[in-house]
């Protein structure tokens, strides 16, 4: 396939081959897996259903350039509609519908996993098969590319869900103007570069929590969904 565009950052192409034993993951695990399938496993529920929505858009928006017809990336953009109630059930159907059309013509992984963000339900199994489907954009198993997609992906789930094992009980207190209007500007644009502002923010309001600021102010890849970002702004 033709490649353009949105490449993996650099610093995430390595090979990771984590190996993670079936059952319990240990914080440890969780924190160096780069297999994201598995990560949902620490999660009572396998996590909330608009967060394993946005962690399918996250994914789909690293192959958004290669999804060649209007209707897959449509998909892509209803999927993520879908997941804050801006679109209802039957949009998001009728995207699935226009998606899979879509595949019929073009073929291929990027387009084919524009169709599972948008399915109705977003089972470990279909998101597996997305994860999939989108390392293998990038490279043939096992190779340099896959493998940092993979690890790529994982990152972004880290910074969807957070870290299972160390919830954050997030004050109301710190939820001042100027943290609110940030964050939200942030999700709004999709623009997170003002994470270390927000941080500075937060400060101001009292907060002290390190692993609210650390995450903040760490460079690294901020997506709608950001655990931090949903905080601030009361969503889940
Ligand atoms: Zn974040």
């Amino acid at each position: 396939m033709q490649k353009s565009g949105r490449d993996i950052p650099a610093v995430f192409v390595w090979c990771a081959r984590t190996e993670v034993a079936e059952g319990a993951m240990t914080e440890e695990e969780w924190l160096a897996c780069a297999r994201p399938e598995q990560m949902f496993r620490p999660m009572p529920g396998g996590g909330p259903a608009r967060k394993r929505r946005l962690f399918a858009v996250a994914c789909c928006r690293l192959v958004f350039d290669w999804l060649v017809d209007n209707r897959s990336r449509e998909a892509v953009n209803v999927a993520e509609g879908f997941a804050d109630g801006a679109v209802d059930f039957h949009q998001l159907e009728r995207a699935y519908d226009q998606a899979f059309r879509a595949l019929g013509i073009v073929g291929g992984e990027p387009a084919r996993a524009a169709t599972r963000v948008a399915l109705e339900h977003l089972t470990d199994a279909n998101l597996s098969d997305l994860v999939a489907l989108i390392a293998r954009s990038f490279g043939t198993p096992d190779g340099d590319e896959w493998c940092g997609a993979r690890e790529f992906q994982a990152v972004l789930l880290r910074d969807i869900f957070g870290n299972p094992f160390r919830p954050v009980t997030f004050s109301p207190d710190w939820r001042r103007d100027t943290a609110v209007s940030l964050a939200r500007t942030m999700y709004e644009s999709r623009d997170f570069s003002a994470m270390p502002v927000l941080a500075d923010a937060l400060q101001d309001a009292g907060c002290d929590n390190d692993d609210v600021l650390d995450h903040s102010r760490t460079p690294g890849a901020h997506v709608r969904g950001c655990w931090v970002v949903d905080s601030v702004l009361g969503k889940e």
